[in-house]
C-alpha cells in the first residue's frame, strides 16, 4: 500500500464532515492540498461534461469529469497510474468549476494535473515542451520585442517567418500577431510622474467632487503582460478613470499572473511570478490598497488560482482585496448613475457586439458591461452571448489546437455577425485576439468606453 493510500481512511458512504480525516495530496510530490472533500463531492451528474466546449467539438476529449475527479481517484487507488495525455487538451477555460452543481474544484484538480504531467512525462527536450514554455512566458519575449518594437512587429509578422514558426515550433501561422506598443504601460507611467503624479491628479480630483482632498481613496493596479506590452492605451484609460473618481493609483512591481503557465503546466514558473506578485501586493493591501486588474483572467489567478495552488505568504489576503476593475467602481461608486448622466461622442460613440470571457464569468462579471452601457447614451451594445472565444490564451496559438480554437468560437462568431455594431468588446485580450481574428471588427475594452463617457 502507498503511503498516500495508508493515509487515507475515507469511506465513501460516509458523509464527510471535515472534521475526522488527515488531509492527503492531491498528487503526491507534487502538491500539497488537499482536494479530497471536493473529489468526494462528485456526484457523476456529468453537468460539467456537457458544459466543456473542448468536449463539445472534440469526441476524443474525455471531459472535465475524467480529468477531475476520476483521475484523482485513479492516482489515489494505482500506484503506477500516471497522468493521461489529453490533460494537455484542457484549455483552462474554468467554465466546469462554473458548472458544477456540487463545487467540485475542477480546475484546481485540472492545474495540479497537468504541472505533474508536464514535470514528470513530458520530454524537457521535445518540441511541445519548449514551444509551450515561450508561450506560456509571453512576458520574456514581450520585453525583448519591446525594446524594439517596429523591427518586432515586421519580424513576427513576416509570411516565411510564421511558416517556419508553424514547422518548426507548432505555433500556427493561421494568425497574424498582435502588435507592441511603441511606448509601454509602464514607460508612460514612469514619464507621466508615477504615484506621485497620480496622487496630486487624484487630490484634484477629490476636491473637483468636493471629497475631502485627503480622502482613503488608492487602488495599486496589476496590468498584466498584454496591457503592457500591446494595448497600453487600456492600462492608461484605466488610471484615468480612476483619478476621475479621486483614486491615486500605484503600478507595483509585478510579474505575469500566471494565466498561460497554469494553461501550460509550468506551475514552477507560475509560482516564482506568484511570489513576486503577492510579495507586492500584500505590502500594498496592508497600506490599504485594494488591488485591481483590467484582464479578468488577471484577477481571477490573483483571486482563485494562487490560493488554489501556491502556499505564499499572504496569499489570502491578496486574494480577498482583488478586484476587476470595473467591478471595484461599480461596487464603490455610483457608476452606473454616472453613465446614465453621460454621453459619448467621437471615436467610441459605436454600437459594441459585447463578449463576456469565461473567467469573468466565474467571477460573476458576465451581465456588468451591458447592464452599465445600455443606458450611455451615444453608444449601444449588445452581448452575443454564452459561448467561448475558444482561444483560451495560448491555447489557440498551438498548430494542432487553432481548428478546435475556432470551431468552438464558431457561435460566438455568428452572434457577433447577427449584431448589430461592427465594433467588438470585451475584457479578455487574448479573447480580443480571437474576436478581431474571426470577424475583422475592432475591439476595444470596457475601460476605453468608461473613459471616453466619463474623463474630461
Ligand atoms: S458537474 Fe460536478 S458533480 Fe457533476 S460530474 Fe462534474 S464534477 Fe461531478
Ligand atoms: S477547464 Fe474548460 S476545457 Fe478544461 S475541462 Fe473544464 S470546461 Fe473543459
Amino acid at each position: 500500500m502507498s503511503d498516500a493510500e495508508s493515509s487515507t481512511e475515507f469511506d465513501p458512504t460516509a458523509p464527510n464532515t471535515g472534521e475526522d480525516f488527515e488531509p492527503v495530496d492531491v498528487f503526491p510530490d507534487s502538491d500539497d492540498f488537499d482536494l479530497r472533500p471536493g473529489a468526494d463531492s462528485c456526484y457523476k451528474c456529468s453537468t460539467c461534461d456537457t458544459n466543456c466546449p473542448v468536449a463539445e467539438v472534440d469526441d476524443d476529449f474525455p471531459g472535465p469529469k475524467f480529468q477531475g475527479p476520476e483521475q484523482w481517484r485513479l492516482k489515489q487507488n494505482e500506484d503506477d497510474y500516471t497522468i493521461d495525455d489529453s490533460i494537455t487538451d484542457c484549455s483552462n477555460c474554468m467554465r466546469c468549476d462554473n458548472a458544477c452543481p456540487s463545487g467540485v474544484p475542477l480546475s484546481q484538480m485540472h492545474n495540479t494535473a497537468r504541472g505533474e504531467y508536464v514535470s514528470e512525462q513530458m520530454s524537457k527536450f521535445s518540441v511541445e515542451y519548449v514551444r509551450n514554455r515561450i508561450l506560456a512566458n509571453y512576458r520574456t519575449s514581450a520585453t525583448i520585442a519591446s525594446k524594439v518594437p517596429r523591427l518586432a512587429n515586421f519580424a513576427m509578422n513576416f509570411g516565411p517567418a510564421r511558416w517556419v514558426m508553424e514547422k518548426t515550433m507548432g505555433i500556427t501561422s493561421e494568425r497574424e500577431f498582435p502588435a507592441f506598443a511603441k511606448q509601454t504601460f509602464r514607460e508612460w507611467w514612469s514619464a507621466r510622474g508615477g504615484a506621485a503624479a497620480s496622487n496630486e491628479n487624484a487630490q484634484q480630483a477629490r476636491e473637483a467632487r468636493g471629497e475631502d482632498r485627503d480622502a482613503d481613496k488608492k487602488v495599486a493596479y496589476f496590468h498584466g503582460c498584454y496591457s503592457n506590452y500591446n494595448t497600453p492605451e487600456v492600462g492608461k484609460a484605466m488610471v484615468r478613470v480612476f483619478e476621475e473618481y479621486g483614486y491615486e493609483v500605484v503600478v507595483p512591481e509585478q510579474r505575469c499572473s500566471g494565466t498561460p503557465m497554469f494553461a501550460n503546466g509550468m506551475l514552477d514558473d507560475a509560482r516564482r511570478g506568484a511570489e513576486v506578485n503577492v510579495s507586492s501586493m500584500a505590502d500594498l493591501i496592508e497600506e490599504g490598497y485594494d488591488a485591481i486588474a483590467s484582464c479578468t483572467s488577471c484577477s481571477m489567478a490573483l483571486r482563485q488560482e494562487y490560493p488554489e495552488l501556491f502556499d505564499i505568504d499572504g496569499i489570502d489576503e491578496v486574494a480577498a482585496n482583488t478586484f476587476e476593475s470595473v467591478e471595484y467602481l461599480r461596487i464603490n461608486e455610483d457608476l452606473k448613475g454616472d453613465l446614465q448622466a453621460a454621453e459619448v461622442e467621437g471615436d467610441l460613440a459605436r454600437e459594441f457586439a459585447y463578449h463576456a470571457p469565461c473567467h469573468a464569468r466565474n467571477q460573476g462579471l458576465e451581465h456588468q458591461s451591458v447592464e452599465l452601457f445600455r443606458e450611455l447614451d451615444g453608444t449601444g451594445i449588445e452581448d452575443v452571448g454564452e459561448s467561448c472565444s475558444g482561444i483560451s490564451g495560448t491555447y489557440g496559438w498551438k498548430a494542432e489546437k487553432y481548428e478546435k480554437s475556432m470551431a468552438i468560437a464558431d457561435d460566438m462568431f455568428d452572434h457577433m455577425d447577427d449584431a448589430s455594431g461592427d465594433t467588438g468588446m470585451t475584457e479578455c485580450p487574448t479573447c480580443a485576439m480571437q474576436m478581431e481574428h474571426g470577424t475583422g471588427y475592432d475591439i476595444r475594452h470596457p475601460l476605453e468606453l468608461l473613459e471616453a463617457a466619463l474623463v474630461e
